[in-house]
């Protein structure tokens, strides 16, 4: 019998697990089915974007700003570990209104990051060019946020299964969990190779999460929100910062003069591969703002599934004795993932929610 077996070896579970196997001598097991194109984690821009993302001082925010200072040791903890570069940079981010009906949204969240931290500035149609050497196109208004670094997301989820595995917590490739069933005194998982037991049981599947919980009614619901990125290269072109538009459109500059541009977002959309619709709509949102990229090579070109609910608000909760869910972390589930990987680890092993984690809880119709 396992102490804890995890469903989902995305980052969030991956996270968990790693915490845990830190803690204390724990049989832990992680479970994935391992399908391409299903680990939103793989696929994701990787903007710590703690600030880029709130505009109201709540929880979540709390564990974001909180989460984000995390990245830099452990980008070096991973790198000791595994010889995994992630890639942290801290090059901070310029948000930017796409259109004049953003001016004001853009305006009363700058005032509410500013009040609170006062590196976060408006940039002058002049600043903002210098501060992106000249590379941009751009006249609406612009802000500054200094402290929103970001990594590469592939490289991260790479670097935490080589962690767990050298952690020695058993890793189970190509194993889908078909049912969970509560025992007296564990629970049953049944996967499509066999049988597990397991004293507790953490539901990390991401956007897939409600299907092993139709029993309990959970909710809010967990839908799935796909996403479409392009890798774009350009040899000339040098943008250090992050831009984001309020249109949903960002460049996340990589290495190698790369720049991921993402994402569009399809709702209830569960399916993989990206269509020309959405590439074209990336591609000249992309190019309008920094027109270099017009003449950029298209590297590569994905999608992933964003684990989403209403109001975007994450469920992390027991939803049963020993039995948690971890999951909606929809657009900032890398950001997260550090903080999420502690305080649950701390939950499961305490058998007491940590203060910081305790206004995520999901609701259950149904109680087995
Ligand atoms: C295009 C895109 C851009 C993004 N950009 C950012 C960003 O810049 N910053 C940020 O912080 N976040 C970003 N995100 C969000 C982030 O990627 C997600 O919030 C995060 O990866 C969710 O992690 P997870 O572990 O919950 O889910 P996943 O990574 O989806 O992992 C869940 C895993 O569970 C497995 N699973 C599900 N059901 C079962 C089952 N029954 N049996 C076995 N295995 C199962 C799946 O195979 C999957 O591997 C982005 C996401 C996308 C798609």
């Amino acid at each position: 019998m396992y102490d804890v077996v995890i469903i989902g070896s995305g980052v969030i579970g991956m996270s968990i697990a790693r915490t845990l196997s830190d803690k204390d001598s724990l049989s832990i097991a992680v479970i994935d089915r391992d399908v391409p194109g299903l680990h939103a984690s793989y696929k994701a821009g990787g903007m710590l974007g703690a600030q880029n993302e709130f505009v109201q001082d709540t929880a979540l925010y709390q564990l974001a700003l909180r989460s984000r200072d995390y990245f830099k040791s452990l980008s070096q903890d991973l790198y000791k570990e595994t010889n995994i570069n992630i890639d942290y940079q801290e090059h901070g981010l310029i948000k930017m209104a796409a259109s004049e009906d953003d001016i004001e949204c853009l305006k009363a969240q700058y005032h509410f990051l500013n009040q609170r931290d006062r590196s976060v500035t408006t940039l002058s149609e002049n600043s903002l060019k210098d501060l992106c050497n000249d590379s941009i196109d751009f006249n609406h208004h612009a802000i500054y946020i200094p402290n929103d670094g970001q990594i590469n997301a592939s490289k991260y989820t790479k670097a935490l299964l080589k962690s767990i595995n050298n952690k020695g917590i058993d890793r189970l490739y190509h194993t889908e969990v078909k049912s969970l069933k509560r025992l007296k005194d564990c629970y049953k998982v049944q996967t499509s190779h066999s049988i597990l037991l397991a004293k507790k049981v953490v539901v990390a599947g991401g956007a897939w999460s409600n299907d092993l919980l139709e029993n309990y009614q959970i909710e809010p619901k967990v839908t799935g929100v796909k996403g479409v990125v392009l890798l774009l290269e350009h040899e000339h072109l040098n943008l250090k910062q992050t831009l984001f538009m309020t249109n949903g459109c960002y460049i996340v500059p990589k290495r190698g003069n790369r720049f991921l541009v993402g994402a569009t977002s399809y709702v209830d959309d569960y399916s993989v591969g990206t269509s020309t619709e959405g590439e074209q709509w990336l591609f000249n949102k992309a190019a309008a703002y920094i027109p270099l990229l017009n003449s950029s090579n298209i590297i590569h070109k994905w999608s992933g599934i964003r684990p989403y609910t209403d109001h975007e608000w994450p469920i992390m909760d027991e939803i049963d004795n020993g039995l948690f869910l971890v999951t909606g972390h929809y657009r900032n589930g890398i950001l997260l993932s550090p903080i999420i990987g502690k305080l649950m680890a701390e939950w499961i092993v305490n058998d007491q929610p940590p203060s910081l984690i305790k206004d995520f809880k999901a609701k259950r119709s149904v109680h087995l």
